[in-house]
């Protein structure tokens, strides 16, 4: 089922995009959790990691491929940063639609809450 980011993805509502290519949009968080939070997802609409297949692969490795060039490009990389996938109620996942959180520009602690 459609979410708020298919509305994002066809530029129904706004949002801080800070990437776009044919596969994947990456915009800033509504609700920062660190100096930089961006969710990276894919245009593709997966609900959850327990809906992803194995024809997924090229899409959600590239999850992981946008995350590094943006960490470059907002210069968190070498000081490192965190990638975090929620899922389904007890992972704390809010939006059915898969999507990477990319968290940096401060020490993060573990273990989380
Ligand atoms: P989840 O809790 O599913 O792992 O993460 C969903 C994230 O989406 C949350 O961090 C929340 O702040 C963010 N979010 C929810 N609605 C919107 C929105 O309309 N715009 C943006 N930019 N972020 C949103």
């Amino acid at each position: 089922m459609a979410t708020i980011f298919t509305k994002i993805i066809n530029k129904e509502i706004p949002a801080d995009i800070v990437y776009e290519n044919e596969n994947f949009l990456a915009f800033n968080d509504i609700s920062p959790q660190a100096p930089i939070h961006v969710l990276i997802i894919p245009k593709k609409e997966i609900p959850t990691v327990n809906d992803m297949q194995e024809e997924d692969l090229e899409i959600l490795g590239g999850l992981f491929l946008v995350a590094k060039h943006l960490a470059k490009k907002l210069k968190i990389d070498n000081e490192g940063f965190r990638l975090v996938m929620n899922c389904n109620d007890y992972g704390g996942q809010s939006v059915n639609h898969i999507h990477l959180h990319l968290i940096g520009g401060r020490k993060m602690n573990w273990p989380p809450g």
